[in-house]
């Protein structure tokens, strides 16, 4: 067993209680590849209760115990021989040459003493593709999985023509955390493993580049390192912003990086900004990278959020109700990574608890992760979750227009900026569109009596009025 792993169960033993700890973590087995920890649950529920109760810590608890350094930990359903089972047939297949060789892959050379530096380790053994012969990639992170708007729309059209020709080479993708960049490079790498089946995928984090390369002149095997990178077909690396100041891995980086480029090699690559921003990066690097095509993923506005939010709890076959949508999007608008961790918490508790997910309880299960005190919400927040809720857009809520469809939610959206903000009429006649304070008190008045008389718009007007208090 991994000693990192061990470490790491003596660490939650003291941290969790002995029950807990025998019924769900020790069970759990442990296979690693790559710096990858891969924790193999033997059923789904104990992997869904880890999931949600343990994972966090067991995350926190690697971490600490390698001094910081991000330990991927990925967990799934089956057991270690099953890997091992798996791994051995592989190894069967390549020896006896039905390996996956793409286009322009080379045979590697098996040295005795390349085989103990680490990166050989990695050979086919993914689920019996052979075209995958590095990292793992996610099989979540599909093209099909990822939900677009205008915040990502030249990136995820950029990736999909990557993904069938060369003409954009490197893709470089750019952006903050937890904004899809990794989940948008690995979908190229799915789509061509898809297109081309022999043809061999390596995605690989920067931080794993330096070290395999570290390990590769430790274990005097760099020119195995040179052409195991050099003769991929699709080079995926993620975070290219860890090769500051590292000189040495640059070098290698860039000279690995030309042979590629020239042999129409596809590569993908990510950093938290464009290249030319990145310091402690050597100039001659900065510039190949930004010489195809690059394209950045920004922070996905509210109706995005909501449709990230749906897709991912319909892949759970789980229903979102709309008011829970818009509790949970309207609350985490910094990343995407964010709102799937409150999603999940929250159809785990709704699972565990055996709870019908509503408002309330959302509220309650994700009361750590979302303060809800009541919160000052302003106009412009009240006509974009109106209209999103509506299905109209802002501009048609403020236009002149009196179609009934836009008046209503008009006059919804009037309303309650009356009764929750403190703004007079006449600002908030401003705020739509410039108009006047008869309009503004005219619009209160339909709908304060409309909602003693319609039940269907008293429950709307609830429904906002809670999503936009909290
Ligand atoms: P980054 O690499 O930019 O830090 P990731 O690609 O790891 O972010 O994305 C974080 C999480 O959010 C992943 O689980 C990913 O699937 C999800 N995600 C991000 N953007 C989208 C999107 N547009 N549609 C669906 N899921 C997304
Ligand atoms: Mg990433």
């Amino acid at each position: 067993m991994s000693a990192l792993w061990t470490a790491c169960l003596q660490h939650l033993e003291k941290t969790v209680s002995a029950q807990e700890f025998n019924t769900w973590v020790r069970p759990l087995q442990v296979h690693e590849e790559l710096g990858t920890l891969l924790l193999l649950a033997p059923n789904r529920f104990v992997l869904d209760r880890v999931k949600a109760h343990f994972l966090e810590h067991i995350e926190n608890s690697l971490n600490k115990l390698n001094n910081g350094d991000k330990t991927q930990v990925l967990l799934q359903v089956g057991s270690r021989k099953k890997i091992l089972d798996k791994t051995l047939s592989n190894t069967k297949k390549v020896a006896s040459g039905r390996g996956g060789k793409g286009k322009n892959a080379k045979v590697l050379p098996l040295r005795s003493s390349a085989k103990t530096s680490g990166f050989f380790n990695h050979s086919p053994s993914n689920h019996g593709r052979a075209h995958i012969v590095n990292s793992p990639l996610n099989a979540k992170f599909t093209f099909n999985n990822f939900i677009t708007g205008q915040c990502n729309q030249l990136a995820h059209a950029a990736a999909l023509q990557a993904a069938e020709n060369c003409d954009f080479n490197p893709l470089f993708i750019y952006g903050g955390v937890g904004l899809g960049k990794t989940h948008l490079m690995q979908a190229v790498g799915h789509a061509l493993g898809q297109l081309q089946p022999n043809s061999r995928v390596v995605y690989l984090h920067s931080e794993r580049f330096v070290s395999e390369m570290v390990k590769a002149i430790q274990n005097k095997v760099i020119d195995d390192f040179k052409d195991y990178y050099r003769s991929v077909d699709v080079l995926l690396l993620d975070d290219i912003q860890f090769l500051a100041g590292k000189v040495r891995s640059q070098e290698e980086f860039f000279h690995t990086f030309n042979t590629l480029i020239e042999g129409h090699q596809q590569v993908v690559i990510t950093s938290d900004r464009v290249p030319g921003a990145i310091n402690g990066l050597e100039e001659r690097l900065k510039s190949r990278l930004g010489s195809g095509l690059t394209v950045s993923v920004d922070p996905p506005p509210l109706n995005t959020r909501m449709d990230i939010l749906r897709n991912k709890a319909a892949q759970s076959a789980v229903r979102l109700p709309d008011d829970v949508a818009w509790f949970i999007a309207d609350n985490i608008e910094s990343n995407v990574r964010e709102l799937e961790g409150a999603l999940h918490r929250l159809l785990a508790s709704a699972r565990f608890l055996h709870q019908d997910i509503t408002l309330d309880f959302s509220q309650q299960a994700l009361k750590d992760l979302i303060v809800t005190q009541l919160r000052v919400c302003t106009i412009n927040d009240i006509q974009q979750v109106v209209a999103e809720y509506y299905k109209i857009s802002v501009e048609e809520m403020m236009s002149k227009r009196r179609h009934r469809y836009i008046v209503r939610p008009r006059q919804m959206a009037i309303s309650l900026a009356k009764e929750l903000t403190q703004q007079s009429l006449a600002s908030i006649g401003n705020a739509f569109g410039g108009r006047d304070r008869t309009t503004i008190m005219h619009s209160c008045k339909t709908i304060n009596s409309l909602k003693t008389k319609d039940q269907e718009l008293r429950q709307d007007y609830q429904n906002l009025s809670k999503v936009l208090q909290h």
